[in-house]
């Protein structure tokens, strides 16, 4: 059996692989109700007998395992325990269908409040890294990927953005069904909804929700969105993603974020001050929903890239290139004490900036020391190989070992393992 994410203990289970979720939510603004029934589609990793699922904070009423009225359950403040009606073998399919409800609200974590949260009108997701079983119930480890299918009935006055390709909504006696299907596999912590009293519009092929009185300043707040994402096709390879949704929410949120083919900001977020975190969301799409991390150690994937991805689209949009942007970083970095290893820097620690602007360092090491030509090669390389699949830190030196050789392997050594911050090498001419 494959343990746990050794930062986050105490979710997933790794006895099952989830193949897909099928979530039908009712859910009540007014009243912050949800009534859910989540159909998870899963095959067996080895005998079992009993499988755990992570759900907080909602109460199950019913479940069934393949139909089948003799599954038993039981729960606690965390998890939904259920025992199978017969013990299944390593690879054969099962269905788990769940009915379950409440008043879904974030749980505490090491980082923060995570998860369903309610707005002043509406609701977000927000679940990263263990957020989801907030709203759902599921196997809720980074290195679970599926297919999901959500639907949503709400007030027929709001709308809903998710993760995943919309159908147009189905409205009846005051209440709209929306439903979304992401077929490529996604993360828990990367399948979202957004439920507020939105407005939609379309940016190119980008779809774009905000409240009525927000809808013109994000407008023209996001119109680069299309241009940012074609710099990001040259530097990096195809879109990933099925759909490219962006949602600003009525409230200030804390940070933005990124879910699958899916970023969300707060309306606070449409200042100068956060402009650079447009192109750092979206660049998420190529790291870290397509190219996934498998353990959350390996977070410096994701954040890394997405902060040097910032630095690519200042350089293309006219802004500071990236050999500056890099230094005025490293200066800063250099300030900052050295005791954070970026390859692991501990979960609680797996948030902090250094582990970003380190990640994007490393890259910048490598650009300069291999050349812009072999470190195109590269960042294409990986996003290419690792397509909608699960990377780790050895996947990313096996990578650079083959486009760059071994003097590319040797930098990135003390880059990603050694609490001392390296020099940056010169700039390239
Ligand atoms: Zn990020």
């Amino acid at each position: 059996m494959i343990g746990p994410d050794p930062y986050t203990p105490r979710s997933g289970d790794g006895s099952y692989d989830v193949v897909s979720y099928d979530l039908d939510l009712r859910y009540r603004v007014r009243t912050n109700r949800l009534e859910g029934r989540a159909i998870v589609n899963a095959v067996a990793a080895e005998r079992v007998r009993s499988i755990r699922l992570d759900l907080v904070g909602l109460r199950v009423s019913r479940v069934r395992v393949d139909g089948d009225a003799r599954t038993r359950f039981q729960q606690d403040a965390s998890s939904l325990r259920v025992t199978l009606p017969r013990p299944l073998a390593a690879g054969e399919e099962f269905s788990v269908d769940v009915r379950y409800a409440g008043a879904p609200r974030p749980r505490r974590s090491t980082w923060g409040t995570i998860g369903w949260e309610e707005l002043e009108d509406g609701a977000l997701v927000a679940s990263q890294p263990i957020g989801a079983p907030t709203w759902f119930p599921c196997n809720d480890r980074p290195d679970d990927r599926a297919r999901f299918r959500i639907a949503v009935t709400t007030e027929d006055e709001y709308a809903v953005a998710a993760t995943g390709v919309p159908r147009a909504p189905v409205r009846s006696g005051g209440l709209a069904r929306w439903e979304f299907l992401s077929e490529v596999p996604t993360a828990t912590y990367l399948a979202a909804v957004h439920v507020g009293p939105y407005r939609e519009t379309a940016l190119g092929d980008v779809r774009l929700f905000a409240p009525a009185a927000l809808l013109p300043a994000a407008r023209a707040w996001f119109a680069d969105v299309p241009r940012i994402r074609a710099c990001f096709e040259s530097a990096f390879g195809p879109y990933p993603q099925e759909h490219c949704t962006v949602v600003v929410t009525p409230d200030p949120l804390e940070i933005p974020l990124e879910a699958q083919g899916l970023v969300v900001f707060g309306a606070n977020h449409l200042v100068p001050e956060a402009s650079r975190l447009v192109p750092h969301e979206i660049a998420h799409q190529w790291f870290g929903n397509s190219v996934g991390l498998e353990r959350w150690s390996d977070i410096w994937l994701n954040e890394g890239f997405a902060c040097f991805a910032e630095w690519v689209w200042s350089e293309a949009s006219g802004g500071a290139d990236i050999a500056t942007l890099a230094e005025a970083h490293h200066a800063r970095l250099q300030a900052l004490p050295q005791d954070l290893v970026i390859s692991d820097p501990g979960p609680r620690r797996m948030f902090d900036d250094r582990v970003y602007k380190r990640g994007a360092l490393t890259l910048e090491a490598l650009r300069r020391t291999v050349g812009r030509d072999v470190f195109g090669e590269l960042l294409r390389t990986w996003v290419r190989t690792h397509r909608h699949s699960l990377v780790t830190t050895a996947a990313f030196r096996e990578c650079v070992e083959s486009v760059c050789g071994p003097a590319g392997l040797a930098l990135v050594g003390p880059w990603l393992d050694s609490p001392v911050l390296p020099s940056l090498p010169p700039r390239t001419p």
